[in-house]
């Protein structure tokens, strides 16, 4: 691993100062961050130890919804009892990610900042890697491409966002809040994590200077009827193939509202609006079933390793909406 300074935060003040001198990145449980500059594929010069900021309690909003700090641990967060009561879509895909230990580890900012698994990205041996090397060519539009992208991609980088936590995040409309000197923001979740186009180098739209301080939940209509589905190929542990988070507001068969997010198929979570299009105001017999299936992987372009995928979402968001609606 190469040198870096290491600088404790003991306020948030201090984090933001040091992010704003450049080329720094923040550790908080270090799953992810400390793997890859061990590979060489993170390189910062300087680490701002945010482990002691006030930034790891669930607080309740007043219209109900929850405050998340960015220090929680995806543990603690998936047991939390209003999580799993009001919110059961997020504890279930928190603990369909990693393992019992990374995610007493693994922090809720850290999470939402993880990197693509894609091979060639976390092997500096392969030297062509957009993301990893501006300019530099994409090893994964000729070499083998099962794991990537069918959803959004570029001839940039066809790499896949690997959370799960993101996923229902983001079909629980939550809103990322960050810090700057510059003051405050809030971010849509739909809008955190970006596509590649011609930046792939780029994740979210985190500005370097910004710190994550939480999450935010609005009250959550979908609490009753929900379900995270991971595919993978061990169910033990592993990134997903595909997932899907199905969220439902049903008024008897009929569904009311509905969203349906991807992961596993995209550079960011991937809300699929045909398949909830084709759920809304109608009931949920087959047909409407089968026509959300389908509608969730419209304008679906896969390689040459991963077709499988568009089959395999379409059943997956079948099967998610099926189990969703008798929870
Ligand atoms: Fe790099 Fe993206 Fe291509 Fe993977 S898919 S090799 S991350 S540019």
């Amino acid at each position: 691993m190469r040198a870096f300074d290491y600088v404790r935060a003991e306020r948030i003040d201090d984090a933001l100062t040091a992010l704003a001198e450049g080329n720094t990145r923040c550790l908080a449980g270090g799953t992810n961050l400390l793997d890859l500059m061990k590979g060489d594929v993170e390189q910062p010069a300087r680490l701002v130890d945010i482990t002691h900021l006030p930034l790891a309690g669930i607080e309740p909003l007043p219209d109900g919804g929850l405050r998340i700090g960015a220090l929680v641990p995806n543990s603690d967060l998936a047991n939390d009892r209003r999580i799993r009561e009001r919110y059961p879509l997020l504890a279930q895909a928190l603990v369909s990610g990693a393992s019992p230990q990374l995610r007493n580890m693994a922090t809720v900012g850290g999470n939402l900042l993880q990197r693509t698994r894609c091979h060639y990205f976390v092997d500096v041996g392969f030297d062509a890697c957009n993301k990893r090397k501006p300019g530099s060519g994409c090893t994964a539009l000729e070499g083998p491409n099962r794991i990537h992208a069918i959803l959004g991609a570029s001839n940039r980088c066809i790499a896949v966002h690997p959370s799960d936590m993101c996923v229902a995040l983001a079909a629980l409309d939550a809103v990322v809040e960050t810090q700057s000197r510059g003051g405050a923001r809030r971010i849509a979740m739909h809008d955190f994590h970006r596509l590649p186009g011609t930046t792939p180098q780029r994740d979210t739209e985190l500005r370097h200077d910004e710190l994550v301080t939480a999450v935010t939940l609005p009250p959550s209509p979908f609490a009753e009827h929900s379900r995270y589905l991971k595919v993978r190929d061990r169910a033990s542990y592993a990134f997903a193939l595909v997932s899907v988070a199905a969220a439902l507001d049903l008024d008897g068969d009929r569904v009311r509202d509905a969203r349906i997010v991807l992961g596993g198929v995209a550079h960011k979570p991937w809300r699929a609006r045909d398949a909830e299009h084709a759920l809304v105001g109608h009931a949920l017999d087959d047909a409407t079933l089968s026509a959300a299936g389908a509608a969730a992987t419209h304008g679906a372009r896969p390689y040459h390793d991963n077709a499988f995928k568009v089959t395999l979402a379409q059943r997956a968001v079948v099967r998610a909406i099926r189990e969703g609606a008798r929870t």
